[in-house]
C-alpha cells in the first residue's frame, strides 16, 4: 500500500528511539504499519544538537538537581518536522499536561499527523512549552521519560483508527466509549468456574434481555467504580431511577 493509504501518522520526537523498536515491530501496531494505516518516524534530539558533541541537556539556570533538555534541539527538530509535515499537531508529554482521556484518543485518531515530544531527566526547558499545540499528561504520576507515555497514547488511539482493529463494533461498548460508562463484565466458556456461574441471561439467547442486562450492568459498575464518570454521562429519568433503587437496597443490605 502507498503513502495515501496511511490514516494517521505519528512523528516521536525521543532521545531514545530504540525504546520503540520492538512495540512498533509487533501486535496490532506492527501489523497497522505493515498494512500501511500507521506510519511512525522517530526523530532524535540528538541529530538537532549542535556542536561536536551534540549537547541535548545542561545544568538548571538558579541551581538543582537534575539536567533540563534545551530548547534549541526541540526548536530546531519541530520547525524542520513543521516545514515538511503540513498542519502536524504537536503534543508535549508531560506529568504537569492535561490529563489523557478517551475523547482525546478519539480526537488525536482523527487529526492526521501527530507528534508526540517526550521529555527525559528533569523534562525541558520551559520555553519548549511555547512551540508545542497541547500538552498531555498520562496521570497523577512521574515517569523517567515520556516515551512510555508517548506509547500510551500512540496505542489507545491508534486502535481507534478505522481498520487498525479487526471488529469495529467491539469499541462502541468499551469502558468510557460514547456515553463514558465503564464496560459490562464479559464471560467465555466455561459456564462454570470453582462454584461461579455464568450470569443465566447470557446463556438465554434472548438479545433484548442481554442488552438490558448489560446496559444495566454498565451503570452499576460505573455508579459503584467510578461516580465521576456517571456525573457527566447522559442517561435516562428511568435509568436514574433504577440506579437510585438498586442504591437504596444495597443501603438497606447493609443495615
Ligand atoms: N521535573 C518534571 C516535573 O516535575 O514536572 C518531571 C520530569 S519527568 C522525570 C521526565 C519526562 O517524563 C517529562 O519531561 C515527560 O516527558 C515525561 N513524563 C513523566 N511523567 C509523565 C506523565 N505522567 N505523563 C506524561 N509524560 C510524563
Amino acid at each position: 500500500m502507498g503513502e495515501d493509504t496511511v490514516k494517521l501518522s505519528w512523528y516521536v520526537l525521543t532521545l531514545f528511539p530504540e525504546m520503540f523498536e520492538s512495540v512498533l515491530r509487533t501486535s496490532l501496531f506492527g501489523k497497522a504499519v505493515d498494512n500501511g494505516l500507521l506510519s511512525v518516524e522517530l526523530i532524535n534530539y540528538r541529530d538537532w544538537a549542535e556542536g561536536r558533541h551534540r549537547v541535548v541537556d545542561d545544568e538548571p539556570f538558579g541551581g538543582g538537581a537534575g539536567m533540563v533538555i534545551k530548547v534549541e534541539p526541540v526548536a530546531r527538530a519541530l520547525e524542520q518536522l513543521r516545514r515538511r509535515v503540513a498542519d502536524v499537531r504537536v503534543v508535549l508529554l508531560s506529568p504537569q499536561g492535561r490529563p489523557f482521556r478517551q475523547e482525546d484518543a478519539e480526537r488525536l485518531s482523527r487529526a492526521g499527523r501527530v507528534a508526540l515530544v517526550c521529555g527525559r531527566y528533569e523534562g525541558f526547558d520551559e520555553r519548549v512549552r511555547g512551540l508545542v499545540d497541547e500538552e498531555i499528561s498520562i496521570g497523577d504520576f512521574v515517569l523517567a521519560g515520556g516515551e512510555a507515555a508517548a506509547w500510551v497514547v500512540m496505542e489507545a488511539t491508534s486502535r481507534l483508527v478505522a481498520g487498525v482493529l479487526g471488529q469495529a463494533e467491539s469499541l462502541d461498548s468499551e469502558s468510557f466509549a460514547g456515553e463514558g460508562l465503564l464496560e459490562y463484565p464479559q464471560y467465555t466458556r466455561p459456564r462454570e468456574f470453582s462454584g461461579q456461574r455464568v450470569p443465566e441471561v447470557l446463556l438465554s439467547g434472548d438479545h433484548a434481555a442481554i442488552a438490558l442486562w448489560r446496559r444495566r450492568q454498565a451503570l452499576l459498575r460505573t455508579a459503584r467504580r467510578r461516580p465521576d464518570l456517571l456525573a457527566r454521562a447522559r442517561l435516562s429519568d428511568d435509568e436514574r431511577a433504577w440506579l437510585r433503587r438498586q442504591a437504596a437496597g444495597e443501603t438497606e443490605k447493609k443495615h
